[in-house]
């Protein structure tokens, strides 16, 4: 049955975690995969989180299913939150929600969801670079993806004339990957004033803007701030959007696999169908979706206490990641190291983009995490060095010297 299988090459960043595991030098420092860390390097549990754990405890937690959807309040509130409670309360039955894996399983429902739509499938914008997993979860569901250019290398910063003139002959009816904030991996969002641009091109344009949030409260610390554009175009635009929710990284859920598709359509009746849709397509993929995480996480969110404390723990992070950027910064300016570093400080969220060659940086881990000769000579290990070059994770900066 299985002799036509092909042997697919260990994902990168999942390699590269697997050799940094393996590596016994004990200043080595994980520029690999995007988890917070803390000052000592270690993950670090919100207190937000840890209270709300205890509370549940405390009420006596049981491991029923939830319903197929999900924890209704969860959903409810996740809605809520990213909208803001005004537009949520003028927009709430416009949006179906369905609880998802974390931020990866949000994307691949908005992928069923559009397949399940679509008899022509629409082709998906990804801008470049970007999180790789955007074109395995896309295509592996047959969608036919189309990088555009994202970041211009030379400046260092968004290219956000090639942004215009991608959404401006863009095929009309396609999708937009849109990274609400944070970009991953360059640290480099649109401006306010050019999100109401690329919003009103894709408005024009018919295309459907589907934002990936997988970093709200990474840039500011506030996710108000962070939520900005989604609110722009499902607000003031007033346009169907999708938004894949993920609490992987705000509050530290990584593997509880927390996450939420919400869909905003332009009718009440079309939201219902969609819902029932979302019901549909979640019952044969995951039939219920995890317990534990998003009762944590309607903990955080329905407690005004923990609420405010989770506020702060985002701060908290989201100063930090500044700080080490800032450090980093610093330390390259005195030390020397030749040409402008400005674009580390222009970052935001948890990304720091180098801009560093492949070269560099297989030269780079060689001297920092001493990677055996034979690691930093493989050929096919150049690949793992160039994603690499992007993820500079912002709590492990303080490492590098
Ligand atoms: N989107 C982006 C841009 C990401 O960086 C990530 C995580 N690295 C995700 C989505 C998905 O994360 P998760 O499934 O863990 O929520």
């Amino acid at each position: 049955w299985f002799d036509q299988a092909r042997f697919i090459p260990a994902d990168a960043i999942f390699a590269l975690t697997a050799q940094y595991q393996a590596n016994p030098f004990p200043q080595k420092v994980n520029l690999g995969q995007g988890t917070y860390r803390d000052a000592d390097g270690k993950p670090w549990v919100l207190p937000s989180v840890r209270q709300a754990r205890e509370a549940l405890l405390e009420q006596g937690l049981q491991h029923e299913y939830l319903p197929i959807l999900g924890l209704k309040q969860f959903r409810d509130q996740t809605a809520e939150l990213v909208l803001g409670s005004e537009l949520y309360k003028e927009q709430e039955n416009k949006i179906a929600t369905c609880q998802s894996l974390s931020g990866t399983g949000a994307l691949h429902l908005a992928g069923l969801l559009l397949k399940a739509v679509h008899t022509e499938l629409p082709k998906v914008y990804i801008p470049e670079p970007t999180w790789s997993n955007h074109y395995q979860v896309f295509q592996s569901l047959g969608f036919k993806c189309e990088p555009f250019k994202y970041y211009d290398p030379e400046t260092k910063s968004l290219d956000i004339d090639s942004y215009y003139s991608m959404l401006r002959t863009a095929e009309p009816n396609s999708v937009v990957i849109l990274h609400a904030c944070a970009h991953n991996p360059t640290g480099f969002d649109p401006t306010k004033e050019q999100w109401r641009e690329i919003a009103q091109i894709m408005k024009a344009r018919q295309l459907f803007p589907l934002f990936d949030s997988a970093y709200l409260g990474f840039n500011s610390g506030n996710l108000d701030e962070d939520a900005f554009a989604i609110r722009l175009f499902m607000g003031e635009f007033n346009m169907e959007a999708g938004v894949c929710v993920s609490f992987a990284k705000n509050m530290g859920l990584y593997g509880e696999r927390v996450g939420c598709f919400l869909v905003a359509t332009n009718d009440e009746q079309v939201t219902v169908r969609t819902q029932s849709m979302l019901e549909m397509l979640q019952r044969s993929e995951v039939s219920n979706p995890p317990g534990f995480g998003a009762k944590i996480a309607s903990e955080v969110l329905g407690n005004d206490a923990l609420r405010k404390q989770w506020y702060q723990d985002m701060v908290t992070m989201s100063d930090r990641i500044r700080s080490m950027r800032e450090t980093l910064y610093k330390g390259l300016i005195s030390f020397g190291a030749p040409g402008s570093w400005d674009h580390l400080i222009q970052q935001s969220g948890m990304f720091g983009f180098l801009g560093l060659s492949s070269d560099v940086v297989v030269k780079l881990r060689g001297l920092l995490i001493v990677a055996p000769r034979s690691i930093v000579d493989n050929k096919a290990d150049s690949d793992i060095a160039r994603r690499e070059t992007s993820y500079l994770h912002g709590g492990q900066f303080s490492y590098l010297y």
